[in-house]
C-alpha cells in the first residue's frame, strides 16, 4: 500500500490526539525555553483545534527552563535538585504556553500528574474527568508530570511513557511524538550518514527494540528507546502512534495531512480495553504471587481466572484490590491483575480446591484470586523489563 494512502486511511478517523512534545524541541542551543517555538507550536495546534480535533499536549521542558532559570549549566544529579528545577521551570514553561496560544485566543491548563495518581482506579478515573471536561470547555490541557514531588517510587520516569498513559486516560485516537530528530532510523543518524527513517513500523518488535536502542535524540530523557516503548503501549491500546521532528516547521500540518514525515507505528488490531490496559501499565504492582505449571498454560491459552489451586507462593505485602505480578516457576512474570484477598489470606488458601476457601478462611468472598475481568496477560520476551512488556487481552 502507498505510503501516504496508508497513512490517511490511519488517519482518517483521528479526533482527539496526544501531543508529547520533548524538551529538546522547546529549548533553544543556550538551554532556555526557545520563544519562536512555543509561538510556532501554538499556531499549528490551535489550526489543528480550529479544524475540528481535539489536542492534548504532554510537555517536557520543566527541569531545562528551571536550569536555565537557577544559571545552572548541567542537568543537576539529585533528585531534590532536579525537583527545584522543575519547579522553578513549570511556571516559566506554562507562562510561554500561555502566552503564545493566547496570541490565537486560545486558552490552556496546567494538569500535573504522578504516577501514583494514575495507579489508583479512583484517581485515574478523576483525573480523566478534569480532562474531558477540559476538553469540553475548549481548552488546551498541558500535562506534565508532577517533577517536584515526584520521587522514584511514584515517577512515570519519562514524557513518552506518561503520553502513552494519557492516550487512554483521555481515550485519544493517536499519539503524536514531537521530538528533535525526523523519526526513527535504522542506523544512529548522527553516527551513520546512509542511515535510513523508518517510515512505518508494523510491530514493535525485539529488532525495532534494539534499533531504537542504537539512536538517541540529541537531548531529552529517553531518547528512541522510550519512544518505542510508548508506541508499543498505544499499539495495544489499538492507537497509532507518530513520532516526528517537532523542531521543524510545518511538521504537525504535514503529520494530518499524511505526508511521510516522521515513524508511524501502526495499531494492533484487537484493541484492549481501557480498564485492562490501565491494569497492564498504569498500576504497579504490590507483589507477586508465583503458580505452577497448569495454572499458567490455562491463564495463558484458555484465558481462565486465576484459582488458589495454582498457587505455589507469594511474596510481597498487599491487600484485596492491589495489583500483583503473576510469575511462572522461572520468575517469569507472565500475567498482572487485581486480586480480591490479600497476601496473608493467599497464603492460607493457595493449593485448594475453591471449595475449600470458606472452611480455610471462615468466610469466603470470590472462587477466584483473580478474576479474568481483572487479569492481562503479558507478553515475556527473554527478560522481563518494561521494554519487553506487550501485553493481550483475554476473553
Ligand atoms: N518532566 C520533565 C520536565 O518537564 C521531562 C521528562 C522527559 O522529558 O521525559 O523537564
Amino acid at each position: 500500500m502507498a505510503k501516504e494512502y496508508l497513512r490517511a486511511r490511519i488517519l482518517k478517523d483521528v479526533k482527539r490526539i496526544v501531543i508529547k512534545i520533548g524538551s529538546g524541541v522547546l529549548t533553544s542551543t543556550n538551554g532556555g525555553l526557545d520563544a519562536t517555538v512555543f509561538q510556532r507550536l501554538a499556531r499549528e495546534i490551535s489550526l489543528l483545534k480550529r479544524n475540528g480535533y481535539e489536542p492534548i499536549v504532554v510537555s517536557s521542558g520543566a527541569i531545562a527552563a528551571g536550569m536555565n532559570e537557577l544559571g545552572l549549566a548541567e542537568k543537576p544529579k539529585s533528585i531534590p535538585q532536579k525537583q527545584a528545577a522543575a519547579a522553578v521551570g513549570q511556571s516559566t514553561l506554562m507562562k510561554s504556553y500561555q502566552k503564545s496560544f493566547a496570541e490565537h485566543g486560545q486558552k490552556v491548563a496546567q494538569v500535573l500528574l504522578t504516577h501514583d495518581d494514575l495507579s489508583s482506579r479512583k484517581r485515574y478515573l478523576n483525573a480523566r474527568n478534569t480532562l474531558l471536561t477540559l476538553v469540553d470547555y475548549g481548552i488546551i490541557p498541558v500535562i506534565n508530570e508532577n517533577d517536584s514531588v515526584a520521587v522514584e517510587e511514584i515517577k512515570f520516569g519519562d514524557n513518552d511513557n506518561l503520553s502513552a498513559l494519557t492516550t487512554n486516560l483521555v481515550e485519544a485516537d493517536l499519539l503524536l511524538i514531537l521530538t528533535d530528530i525526523n523519526g526513527l532510523y535504522d542506523e544512529n543518524p548522527c553516527e551513520k550518514a546512509d542511515a535510513r527513517r523508518i517510515s512505518v513500523v508494523e510491530e514493535v518488535d525485539r529488532e525495532i527494540e534494539e534499533i531504537a536502542g542504537d539512536t538517541i535524540s540529541t537531548t531529552g530523557i529517553g531518547g528512541m528507546t522510550t519512544k518505542v516503548q510508548a508506541a508499543k503501549k498505544a499499539a495495544i491500546f489499538g492507537l497509532p502512534t507518530i513520532v516526528a521532528n517537532g523542531k521543524i516547521n510545518g511538521t504537525i500540518s504535514k503529520v494530518m495531512t499524511g505526508e511521510d514525515v516522521g515513524t508511524l507505528f501502526l495499531p494492533k488490531g484487537n484493541r484492549m480495553g481501557s480498564r485492562k490496559h490501565w491494569i497492564a501499565f498504569a498500576v504497579k504492582p504490590k507483589g507477586e504471587i508465583i503458580v505452577d505449571e497448569g495454572a499458567e498454560k490455562a491463564i495463558i491459552d484458555k484465558g481462565t481466572s486465576l484459582l488458589p489451586s495454582g498457587i505455589l507462593n507469594v511474596e510481597g505485602k498487599f491487600g484485596a484490590g492491589d495489583s500483583v505480578s503473576i510469575v511462572n516457576l522461572y520468575g517469569s512474570e507472565f500475567a498482572r491483575g487485581l486480586v480480591n484477598y490479600g497476601c496473608s489470606e493467599i497464603m492460607e488458601i493457595r493449593g485448594l480446591n475453591t471449595r475449600d476457601i470458606e472452611g480455610k478462611l471462615g468466610y469466603k468472598y470470590y472462587d477466584e484470586v483473580i478474576h479474568r475481568d481483572d487479569l492481562v496477560v503479558l507478553y515475556v520476551q527473554k527478560c522481563v523489563t518494561d521494554q519487553s512488556l506487550g501485553a493481550k487481552d483475554v476473553h
